[in-house]
């Protein structure tokens, strides 16, 4: 038989549980809420700029002389410049929307990373000539490196650090790759000797629509969300990212891969 004594301790064991649950479930629906709202806010203010550029380049065309060929060309190489940028940030965002609810999945297969490195150097290295940026092969770039990931999202992870590193970096300076073998993993390192970032940044830079210098970072046509995809990435295969930066030196990003047994 049960005392009546006991009976009453566990309802009020009961009911405090589910209060301390339907709190953490309110607090939960409140954290989406915000995260919801700073969301749209930021999509809305990154789709604002190219729509209101792209406008203002129709509209001056609608008011320029037709027969202004050297003029319309260039108005409508500007619009479609911005429409680029809207598609960047459209693809940008489906990718984030993915992550962040969990839909990615992942294709692990064992591959080579000195080629897929080799591969995006050849595809970027004329945007690299237009800088007199140097792409250079650092530590272990000249051996096979055998790594198991999804190669595709690897592949993305690293264009996002060469760009970037490229986009950002000086003119004249240099991107480099170095790649390290640990016991079960391999360490590779994405290094420039560009302009560096404060260490009041580092913290947040991986957070989505994160911005060092938002005027510049806009004008290289950056949507804010390439880091924090890496990492997205990097986190789903369970592997570790960062980075070390020094202002006017420059900076490396770093991430690790495992190697197949
Ligand atoms: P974005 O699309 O603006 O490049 P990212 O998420 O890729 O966004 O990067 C976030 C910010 O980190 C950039 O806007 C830039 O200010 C800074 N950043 C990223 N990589 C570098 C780098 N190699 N050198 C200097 N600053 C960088």
């Amino acid at each position: 038989m049960i005392k009546s004594e006991d009976l009453w301790t566990t309802i009020v064991h009961d009911v405090d549980n589910f209060e301390k649950d339907n709190d953490k479930r309110v607090a939960q629906i409140q954290i989406n809420e915000q995260y919801r709202r700073e969301f749209l806010g930021n999509v809305s203010h990154e789709l604002k700029t190219p729509i209101f550029n792209i406008q203002g380049y129709i509209d001056t065309l609608r008011e320029s002389d037709p027969d202004d060929k050297e003029l319309s060309k260039h108005f409508l190489n500007k619009a479609a410049e911005n429409v680029e940028r809207l598609n960047n940030i459209v693809h940008d965002l489906i990718q984030i929307t993915q992550y962040e609810t969990g839909e990615l999945r992942l294709e692990l297969v064992h591959f080579n990373i000195t080629e897929t490195i080799q591969e995006i150097y050849e595809e970027v290295k004329v945007k690299a000539a237009q800088k007199k940026i140097r792409l250079q092969f650092k530590d272990g770039c000249d051996k096979i490196h055998m790594v198991k990931a999804d190669r595709i999202k690897i592949t993305e992870v690293l264009q996002n650090l060469i760009l970037n590193a490229i986009n950002y970096g000086n003119i004249g300076s240099s991107v480099s790759i170095g790649l390290y073998t640990m016991e079960k993993k391999l360490l590779v390192e994405v290094s420039d000797d560009g302009p560096g970032i404060h260490a009041d940044h580092l913290a947040r830079l991986f957070e989505r629509f994160y911005r060092v210098d938002k005027h510049r970072t806009r004008s290289t046509g950056g949507t804010g969300l390439g880091l924090s995809i890496v990492k997205h990435i990097l986190e789903a295969h369970g592997e570790q990212v960062g980075v070390r930066s020094s202002e006017g030196k420059g900076s490396t990003f770093w991430f690790t891969l495992k190697r197949p047994n």
